[in-house]
C-alpha cells in the first residue's frame, strides 16, 4: 500500500560527515534523467560514469565530480537512483544536496533509501538491517557475519524454516477440515516434522545469539578498591586486543571506557573510580557513577590484590554487587604474590589469578570473558542477530513447543502454528505494521 505514496524524490548526502577525497550525494525517485540533465547539463547514460560540472541555478559551478545513475528498477532503491559524487567538503556537499532541494527532492529521513528498497522488495527487513549492521560493525567478524545476512543468508534459512512449518500448517488443518474423518494427526508424520522444525529453530536461535553478541557485545564493568590494579588491567587487554572503532558516542571521560574485541566480540570495557568510602564530593560522585555503571553491566570484574588476598573492603563490595550481574574476581599482581596464573571457582564465584604488569594469565581471563559472555566456537555461519530477530525467534520455538503439547487438541494446535508462522515472517518484514518499520528505519543514519 504505502508503495504507491512513494512519489517524491529524495536526497542526503551518502558519505560520512567531515571532511575526504570524495563526497557523496544520494538522490532516489523518479524521472532523475532529467534531474541529472538540469543539475549539470549532461543527459546521463544508465551506469556510466561521467565527468560533470553541477550548476547553481544560476548556472555556477558548485563543483566538478562524477555523475552516476541508475535507472528504475536496476538499482539499490527500486527506483532511479544518482549518485553525485564531489568533493568531500562539508560546504561543498550542502551545496549540492541544497541545489537537489532546489530541483526538487527533499531531504531524506534516516535509512529512508533502505526502506524504499524495502518497500520495492529489493531487500527483505533482515537484509535492510544488515545494510545498517555492516556500516556499524565494530570488528571484523562482526562484519563478516553482516554481509552474509545481507547476501540473504540469515534470510534464506528463516524462509527454510517457513516452508516446514507452512508443509506442517498443511498437514494439521488437513485433518481440521475433515472432521468426519477421524484422523489422528499423530498418525501422520506431523510429529517428526515438528521435531525436525523444533531442532531447526533451536540451531538457528543458538547461532543468533552468538550473533547478537558480536554485534552488541558485551558491557564489562572493571570495579574495585583503588590500586588493585583495574587501569593496569584495561591497558593490558586493550593492549592488544583494541577494536577497530573504540569510540562510542556520548561517552562521558570521568570513567574511562574502551572497546576491545576477543575472536571479534567488542568488549566494551568501563574503568571505574576505586571504590571506596570518600572524603571528597568528587570522589562521592565518581563513586556513585561506578555503581550505575554496574548496575547495566552484563558482567563486573572485581579486582583483588593477590598480595592482600580478599579483604573485608572487598568483601563488603561483593555485597553490595546485584546478584544479576555476573561476576568474575580477578586476583591480580601474582608476580608481587609470588603465585601462579590460575582460573577457579570458590563457593559459586570465578577467579582468575594473574598479573596485569606481566601479562601472565591474562588470555585465563580472556577465556573466561568468553565463557561467561556464552560464546562458543563457530564456523562463519554465526547470523548477526537483533535483538527483534531473537524475540521473534524465541516466540516461534515457544508456539512450537506448545503446538506439540495439544496434538490431540486440533484446532489449538493449528493456532499455535499459525501464531509460530506469523512470528517467524516478522523477521524478513512480512506482516509487519507500519509504525514498527517507522521505528526500525528510523535508527539508521540519512542517506542509507
Ligand atoms: P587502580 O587504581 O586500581 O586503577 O590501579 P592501577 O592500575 O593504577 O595500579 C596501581 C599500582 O599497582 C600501580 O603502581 C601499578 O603499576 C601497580 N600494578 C598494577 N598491576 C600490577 C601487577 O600485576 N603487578 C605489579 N607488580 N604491580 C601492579
Amino acid at each position: 500500500m504505502e508503495r504507491k505514496l512513494i512519489k517524491d524524490t529524495i536526497a542526503a548526502i551518502a558519505t560520512a560527515p567531515g571532511r575526504g577525497g570524495i563526497g557523496v550525494v544520494r538522490v532516489s525517485g523518479s524521472a532523475l534523467a532529467a534531474f541529472a540533465e538540469c543539475l549539470s547539463g549532461r543527459k546521463p547514460q544508465a551506469r556510466l560514469a561521467a565527468v560533470a560540472t553541477f550548476k547553481s541555478a544560476d548556472g555556477h559551478a558548485i563543483d566538478q565530480g562524477i555523475q552516476l545513475y541508475f535507472p528504475a528498477p536496476h538499482s539499490f532503491t527500486g527506483e532511479d537512483v544518482l549518485e553525485l559524487q564531489g568533493h568531500g567538503g562539508p560546504v561543498v556537499m550542502q551545496l549540492l544536496l541544497q541545489r537537489c532541494v532546489e530541483l526538487g527532492a527533499r531531504l531524506a529521513e534516516p535509512g529512508e533509501f533502505s526502506r524504499r528498497a524495502y518497500l520495492n522488495d529489493k531487500l527483505d527487513l533482515a537484509q535492510a538491517e544488515a545494510v545498517a549492521d555492516l556500516i556499524e560493525a565494530s570488528t571484523a567478524a562482526a562484519a563478516r557475519s553482516a554481509l552474509r545476512s545481507l547476501s540473504g543468508e540469515f534470510s534464506r534459512e528463516v524462509q527454510v524454516l517457513l516452508n516446514g512449518l507452512i508443509e506442517l500448517r498443511m498437514l494439521v488443518e488437513a485433518t481440521l477440515d475433515f472432521p468426519d474423518e477421524e484422523i489422528d494427526v499423530r498418525d501422520t508424520d506431523a510429529v517428526q516434522r515438528m521435531a525436525r522444525l523444533v531442532a531447526a529453530v533451536a540451531g538457528l536461535r543458538d547461532r543468533a545469539r552468538q550473533g547478537s553478541l558480536l554485534r552488541n557485545g558485551l558491557h564489562v564493568v572493571i570495579a574495585g578498591q583503588p590500586n588493585v590494579g583495574k587501569s593496569s588491567l584495561l591497558n593490558r587487554l586493550a593492549g592488544v586486543d583494541r577494536a577497530i572503532v573504540t569510540d562510542i558516542a556520548g561517552t562521558t571521560r570521568d570513567v574511562l571506557r574502551e572497546t576491545i574485541q576477543i575472536e571479534g566480540i567488542p568488549l566494551h570495557i568501563v574503568d571505574t573510580a576505586g571504590l571506596r568510602v570518600a572524603n571528597d564530593e568528587v570522589e562521592r560522585i565518581g563513586i556513585e557513577r561506578t555503581w550505575k555503571e554496574i548496575e547495566r553491566a552484563d558482567l563486573v570484574l572485581q579486582v583483588v590484590d593477590a598480595t592482600q588476598g580478599i579483604t573485608e573492603a572487598d568483601d563488603e563490595i561483593t555485597s553490595r554487587l546485584p546478584a544479576k550481574v555476573p561476576r568474575v574476581v580477578v586476583e591480580n599482581k601474582t608476580d608481587l604474590a609470588g603465585k601462579s596464573s590460575a582460573c577457579f571457582e570458590v563457593a559459586g564465584a570465578r577467579h582468575v589469578l594473574l598479573s596485569a604488569k606481566s601479562g601472565d594469565g591474562v588470555d585465563l581471563l580472556r577465556s573466561e570473558l568468553l565463557r561467561v559472555a556464552g560464546w562458543h566456537e563457530h564456523g562463519e555461519d554465526v547470523v548477526l542477530a537483533r535483538q527483534r530477530h531473537l524475540d521473534a525467534l524465541a516466540e516461534v520455538a515457544d508456539r512450537l513447543d506448545a503446538a506439540g503439547k495439544k496434538l490431540t487438541e486440533i484446532e489449538f494446535c493449528a493456532e499455535e502454528l499459525r501464531l509460530a508462522q506469523a512470528a517467524l515472517s516478522r523477521i524478513t518484514g512480512e506482516f509487519l505494521a507500519d509504525d514498527l518499520l517507522g521505528e526500525i528505519f528510523s535508527r539508521f543514519c540519512i542517506g542509507k
